[in-house]
């Protein structure tokens, strides 16, 4: 779907393209750079044929990514409160599709100990290998806001703890509400990220304090693994998660976790108990 400048309404890809693109969003992806040469000439009549955009029927715009990445310890601040060492690679795990979902909805919680953790979120659009950082933006389909709830216990079980299962129960990775291209951005990596829980803010920082830029990030992924149109980059939060406060807080049911980021949108998130 493409979302109207005014952020009212939408239009189905395949319709307005004449099946060119779409209408799964993975084949948009895969024609990245000819969807965006469409897309800049195209005349769209959102008036006419657009229907209106409802938060909560929303999906997370890359919904089948083939690889999803995900980078711990990426602000100094959270390091500093995990007291952890800054690292000088990017630790990364990942966080299986089972656990994405859209914008705007309930998150069932597991267990007594689910954290929050607001972070920036890339998806790909073109095939990358061992590309250089100063090239890397020309390689992002665009941003989005993600959370990285995380099940603490879970995700530090075991002589080596382990992330990726605690981090992949059923919705613990909302993304959107929509993918906002880097030209629509004024500083791509300058965007401030929030997070309130109930009203109260609980994370406050800007991109701008990555260790590992989005370029670095790139640029290290894609010297290891090369990287595909639709994979998703959660690329880490900063300081303020509930598991690192004394003492640890954690989520509860009818707590409402709001999570925004500068010239992008918002996510909400109701919690509900398991049973
Ligand atoms: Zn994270």
């Amino acid at each position: 779907m493409l979302v109207s400048p005014d952020l009212s309404s939408l239009v189905d890809v395949a319709e307005v393209s004449n099946g060119k693109f779409g209408p799964e969003p993975r084949r948009v992806f895969d024609a990245w750079d000819d969807f965006s040469t469409w897309f800049a000439s195209a005349s769209i009549d959102f008036d006419s044929i657009g229907e209106p955009l409802i938060h909560e029927e929303l999906g997370p715009p890359s919904p089948e990514p083939r690889q999803v990445f995900a980078i711990g310890l990426n602000y100094r601040d959270h390091a500093d409160e995990a007291k952890l060492e800054y690292p000088t690679s990017p630790p990364t795990f990942t966080k299986w599709v089972g656990s994405f979902t859209g914008p705007v909805g309930n998150l069932i919680l597991p267990a007594a100990t689910v954290d929050w953790e607001a972070e920036l979120v890339v998806v790909i659009g073109r095939h990358a290998r061992q590309v250089a950082a100063q090239d890397a933006w020309s390689y992002v389909a665009g941003l989005t806001v993600g959370q990285d709830f995380s099940e603490r216990a879970l995700q530090l079980t075991g002589p080596a703890p382990q992330f990726s299962l605690g981090k992949s129960y059923p919705g613990f990775a909302p993304q959107g509400p929509w993918l906002v291209t880097i030209d629509e951005v004024a500083e791509p990596n300058n965007l401030g990220i929030e997070c309130k829980i109930n009203g109260e803010t609980v994370q406050k920082s800007s991109t701008d304090r990555l260790i590992f830029s989005v370029p670095n990030l790139i640029e290290t992924l894609s010297s290891v693994v090369p990287l595909m149109p639709g994979d998703v980059i959660f690329t880490g939060t900063p300081a303020g998660v509930g598991g690192a406060r004394k003492p640890p807080r954690f989520l509860k049911s009818g707590d409402v976790i709001e999570t925004t980021i500068e010239g992008i949108g918002g996510l909400r998130q109701t919690c509900v108990p398991a049973h």
